[in-house]
């Protein structure tokens, strides 16, 4: 069982809000490196994810990775970020063999997953967890949650 002792609640109104909250997040990961994506379609995990990557200095612009699973991006110091979209996919058992383990063990990866829930048995314990919910056009409720680390 995993038990979020940290969270945080915020409403955004725009794209760029959300942004830059995720941004913010990024400067503040302090070693957690798994970032799990939990909302239906449209609630702004693609989104999120974008302001995540420009906190971790990434320059190149990041799209949807929907089509192509998985997309990496070189960090400084040999580390890589991997952005992870489950969407396709069905449950564990479907997941197995895509390499996403070793992904998720290695030292040098911060990864932020879309549709995490389907992977929840292999997410580490200090997954910081991003819930996002529509709450109109452009308002979307988000809450970050996290145990210590
Ligand atoms: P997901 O990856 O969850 O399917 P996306 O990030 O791809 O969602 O899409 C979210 C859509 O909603 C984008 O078109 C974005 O511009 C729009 N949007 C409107 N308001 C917001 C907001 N406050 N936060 C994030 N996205 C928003
Ligand atoms: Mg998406």
């Amino acid at each position: 069982m995993v038990l979020y002792l940290v969270s945080m609640e915020l409403i955004t109104s725009k794209p760029q809000e959300t942004k830059k909250a995720a941004r913010k997040l990024a400067l503040n990961l302090k070693g957690r490196k798994v970032i799990a994506l939990i909302g239906d379609l449209g609630s702004g995990k693609t989104t999120f994810v974008q302001g995540l990557a420009k906190g971790l200095g990434i320059k190149q612009r990041v799209l949807s990775p929907t089509f192509i699973l998985i997309k990496s991006y070189p960090l400084e110091k040999g580390r890589v970020f991997y952005h992870i979209d489950l969407y396709r996919f069905g449950k564990a058992k479907e997941l197995e063999g895509l390499g996403l383990e070793e992904i998720l063990e290695n030292p040098n990866s911060v990864v932020a997953i879309e549709w995490a829930e389907k992977l929840e048995k292999l997410l580490p314990t200090n997954t910081v967890k991003i819930n996002l919910e529509h709450l109109g056009k452009e308002r979307r409720k988000i809450i970050i949650s996290s145990s210590k680390s």
